[in-house]
């Protein structure tokens, strides 16, 4: 049997070039070119893991780098898989923690996994993936936007259900990409991708291309926490998710907001999301365990108001619990086996839609219910923007969040060889 191509599908090649001899991305065991680099070459010698960090940069220095650009040909793709490496923090820096993350090129990331041998030898286990797209800590929320949902916000004027996700560990990033990034503690809210989103959908309701489909936007956005649903939007009241025979799926008395530019959208997310942090002790603490999902919905000015097309941006609970078995305490084991069990339904869902599968197994959890629409027909888009963490304490978390992604992928790399 011949050997598997090393670049299957979609995936693109990345340099240097002996990145690509593995034949298998997750196994993809490269030894840096010097094991035993002196102590301090790069820097002072009190860094902790020093060895490490010598050892990456060693590694960096080998790697050519061609960033993603604005000017960069963005491919329209039915579903897009993409990860963003946020910077370093003030802690991490001043802990002088190391950045084990580097994105290569346009949609490579590697992982250097520091890793010790039984004799204790130190070595990496560069870790190689492929994506569609890979953001790395000098992205802005512009770029992301600009290669992840903009190219969404069109087909919803074409009937489209669209959906794009943010996944990712609590910290990786993912309400600074969709939410906006924060100054201090003010969140401003008009440079995240809800609110340029919303600003392209204006744009294109503005145009004459689509003033005679005689349009209205909506504004829809709640919260799944344990499997239940609460409007953002009406002081977090509880709503009921029913199914009718039909198999639509309504969110009954959710509130719908009439909105008319871009900057009363803005409103909605900031009331939206003081509402989802309020009664928080830490403000992390809550919303890194539920979902948030945030509504564009297209409706004709016709009698029935009848839906046109509808663009779900999702901020997602925080993956990290799926490895966390330290904690007994019930209610958190309850509240992590309802987020594991929504994000391998959402795992399976987008992969059902990849493949073109007859059956969406929509029902195994609350989120891929609401978002049922999504995954149906053939004119539903996705994207998953893969948030990762650049520490070397969060690498664990790092990993499982690209293995996540990478099985998305690879659903479509499969569907793409056949075609
Ligand atoms: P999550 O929602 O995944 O828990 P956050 O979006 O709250 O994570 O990000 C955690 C912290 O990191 C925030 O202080 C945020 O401002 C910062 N941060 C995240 N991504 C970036 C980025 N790309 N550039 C700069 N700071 C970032
Ligand atoms: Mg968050």
């Amino acid at each position: 049997m011949p050997p598997p191509p090393a670049v299957k599908g979609r995936r693109k090649s990345v340099a240097p070039p002996e990145l690509n001899k593995g034949n298998k991305r997750l196994s993809c065991v490269i030894k840096p070119p010097d094991v035993h680099t002196k102590r301090g070459k790069f820097g002072e010698a009190s860094r902790p893991n020093q060895k490490f960090y010598d050892m990456i940069q060693d590694f960096r220095e080998t790697l050519e780098v061609t960033p993603l650009s604005t000017t960069d040909h963005i491919e329209s793709q039915r579903i897009c898989v993409c990860v963003r490496k946020r910077p370093l923090n003030k802690q991490e820096i001043n802990k002088k923690e190391i950045d084990v993350v580097s994105v290569p090129g346009k949609g490579t990331l590697l992982v250097h996994e520091p890793k010790q041998k039984v004799d204790l030898t130190k070595y990496l286990d560069n870790q190689i993936f492929h994506f569609d797209y890979s953001f790395d800590e000098t992205a802005t929320n512009d770029l992301v936007y600009k290669f992840t949902a903009k190219p969404l916000v069109q087909s919803i004027f074409e009937g489209a259900m669209a959906t794009c996700f943010a996944y990712g560990q609590t910290g990786s990033g993912k309400t600074h990409t969709m939410g906006g990034d924060f100054t201090g503690r003010q969140q401003n809210s008009a440079k995240g991708i809800y609110a340029l989103a919303a600003h392209d959908v204006f744009t294109y309701l503005n145009h004459r291309r689509y003033a005679n489909l005689d349009l209205s936007a909506y504004v829809s956005f709640f919260e799944i926490y344990n499997g239940k649903v609460f409007d953002l939007l009406n002081k977090k009241a509880k709503l009921r998710v029913l199914e009718d025979d039909r198999q639509q799926v309504q969110v009954v008395g959710l509130e719908e907001v009439y909105v008319s530019s871009a900057e009363e959208v803005i409103k909605m997310i900031q009331m939206g999301s003081a509402c989802r942090t309020s009664g928080q002790t830490s403000a992390n603490a809550n919303s890194s365990r539920s979902h948030a999902i945030l509504q564009i919905v297209l409706r004709r000015n016709d009698r029935a108001t009848t839906l046109l097309g509808k663009f779900s941006l999702v901020d997602l609970a925080g993956n990290e619990r799926g490895t966390d078995v330290s904690s007994n305490d019930r209610s958190t084991l309850v509240e992590t086996a309802e987020i594991n069990r929504s994000l391998l339904a959402l795992k399976e869902c987008i992969r059902s839609l990849g493949m073109n599968s007859d059956h969406i197994p929509f029902r195994m959890s609350t989120l891929t219910k609401v978002l049922r629409d999504s995954f149906i027909g053939e004119k539903s888009r996705t994207c998953m923007i893969a948030m990762v963490s650049p520490g070397m304490a969060s690498c664990e978390y790092t990993m499982n969040t690209l293995r996540y992604a990478d099985s998305v992928y690879d659903a479509m790399s499969q569907v793409a060889e056949l075609e």
